[in-house]
């Protein structure tokens, strides 16, 4: 059986990897990828492996919020074990230094976050960060109260500073650049697997199935099967291929993430606030560049705009705002820190927001984008469920509601919509130095952005539902519909 992989960032390479793991002698497994990856989401993550602290106020309102946490869930548990797997199958490939890891030893992957609850932005944080204790005391989860003045590294400016936190010992995290790395050492142990420099412009569909991909530069690659896991560019292939099918579409959710040098400053534990105003928060992670190398390096992030079409670079406004957010909520000191890099990476993010992995109606072409901000944690599981519809082996009938050829779910009521897209734009606002006059401006601005929804939903005829809150300005634009 030959499977072409298209694409070639966490998703492609962990469901590449499963296969090849499965793979009889005679099957192939082809990745088919540019070795450059540009505005590839993998390689700007934190990678944070987070479950409880990524969840809002409502995620675990709807059934599909419900099953996307449970897989999140799932994903906690699997990454100790998928870790030491990778490394095993790795062995004397791995970058010298790692052959020495067993896993989980506070290298590339490592455990513990502190969610801290300040007073940067608006209350939109203090509901969240209530929401994840919640959750963490409803599902048992380990997790501990603990003085914000007691966290390592911690070191606001004082008008900055927490008033309450909460460590989490079972959320880590892993550098994403090593992991890919470490991922492809494994993955050219099988003698099955090929890796093609390249990118595919579309799929070759003569009859009921796909027979090639065909590349930017002409090749074609035939196979029995195949994975579309490109990230945010998967519309475009399946636009310029033609195949008939309908899959909603997914954007670029542009996001920058700063890597700085802290060398008197080092982080051991991942520290971050709860989700506020469109994005994941702002987080810091210990950045591990690799065995023996020194511990000091710290991913801050990050940012987010959807946009219809890729942006190779990120913009000076997001750069300045994670800066200024790192030094005043985080730790002073950074104002002394190195900035090694800036990452900008395009979040898969469907029209409604949720992953579209599965199985299509055309027998021998699946689907696995759309995993917005959490499609590193979740790869263990995506990759799994993956590989089993490769096998027609069965799974949850709950992963259907994940179906790419789904109708956009519509999970917020017109009403809900608007409320939490005037909380999120509010919280945005604060975090970009909202200050309003003592008067009622505050309550002024909330009612100008209510009646701007108003309007939009009326626009774009949202009478009995709600747009996304993430994806207003592209209903606005007419990039979204229905
Ligand atoms: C700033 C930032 C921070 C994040 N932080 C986290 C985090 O802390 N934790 C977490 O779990 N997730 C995080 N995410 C989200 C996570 O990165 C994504 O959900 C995940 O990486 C998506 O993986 P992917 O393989 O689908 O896409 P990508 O990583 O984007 O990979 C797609 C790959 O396909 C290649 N490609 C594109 N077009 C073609 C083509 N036509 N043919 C062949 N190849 C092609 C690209 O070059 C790219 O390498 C973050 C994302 C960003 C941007």
């Amino acid at each position: 059986m030959d499977t072409i992989v298209v694409g070639n960032g966490i998703i492609a390479l962990t469901v590449a990897f499963r296969l090849a793991k499965r793979a009889a002698a005679t099957d192939h497994v082809t990745i088919v990828g540019p070795a450059a990856r540009p505005g590839s989401a993998t390689m700007a993550a934190a990678a944070m492996l987070n479950s409880f602290a990524e969840l809002d106020a409502a995620s675990l309102d709807s059934e599909i919020g419900f099953q996307h946490f449970e897989l999140s869930h799932l994903a906690s548990r699997r990454w100790p074990g998928f870790i030491k797997e990778i490394l095993a199958v790795a062995g004397s490939l791995l970058p010298p230094g790692c052959a020495k890891c067993e896993g989980p030893c506070g290298g590339c992957f490592a455990l513990g976050t502190y969610l801290i609850n300040n007073a940067a932005a608006d209350s939109l944080d203090d509901e969240n960060f209530d929401a994840v204790v919640a959750a963490l005391e409803k599902f048992d989860e380990p997790f501990e109260r603990v003085s914000p003045r007691d966290i390592p590294n911690y070191q606001p400016e004082e008008r900055q500073r927490a008033t309450r936190a909460v460590y989490i010992p079972n959320e880590g995290w892993i550098n994403p650049r090593l992991l890919v790395e470490v991922l492809e050492a494994a993955l050219s142990r099988f003698p099955q697997v090929s890796f093609i420099e390249g990118e595919v412009d579309r799929f070759i569909k003569p009859g009921a199935r796909i027979e090639a991909a065909q590349l930017t530069d002409g090749r074609r690659l035939g196979g029995d099967r195949f994975v579309l896991a490109t990230g945010a560019t998967v519309s475009g292939v399946l636009d310029r291929s033609e195949l008939g099918i309908e899959v909603q579409r997914v954007f670029y959710g542009v996001g920058v993430s700063l890597e700085i040098r802290s060398p008197e400053f080092p982080h051991s534990k991942c520290i971050r606030t709860p989700n506020r105003g469109f994005v994941g928060g702002l987080y810091s992670v210990p950045y591990f560049t690799g065995p023996g190398e020194p511990t000091d390096h710290i991913l801050i992030g990050a940012t987010n705009f959807i946009s219809p079409v890729p942006r190779p670079n990120g913009r000076v406004g997001s750069v300045e705002s994670l800066m200024r957010a790192a030094m005043e909520q985080i730790n002073s000191n950074f104002y002394r820190a190195d900035l090694v890099r800036v990452n900008v990476g395009w979040r898969p993010t469907s029209q409604d927001t949720l992953p579209l992995v599965g199985k299509t109606s055309i027998d021998n072409l699946i689907i696995a984008s759309g995993t917005k901000r959490d499609g590193l944690h979740l790869s263990p599981v995506l990759s799994e469920k993956v590989v089993a519809m490769l096998y027609d082996e069965p799974t949850d009938p709950e992963f259907r509601l994940f179906d790419p050829e789904r109708k956009p779910h519509k999970l917020l009521t017109r009403e809900a919509a608007i409320r939490k897209g005037v909380r999120h734009l509010m919280s945005a606002a604060y975090q970009h130095g909202f200050a309003p006059a003592k008067s009622r401006m505050k309550d002024q601005v909330a009612a100008m952005y209510r009646q701007d929804l108003e309007r939009l939903h009326d626009q774009v005829g949202a009478i009995d539902w709600g747009i996304p809150p993430d994806m207003f300005d592209m209903y606005r634009y007419g990039h979204a519909r229905g």
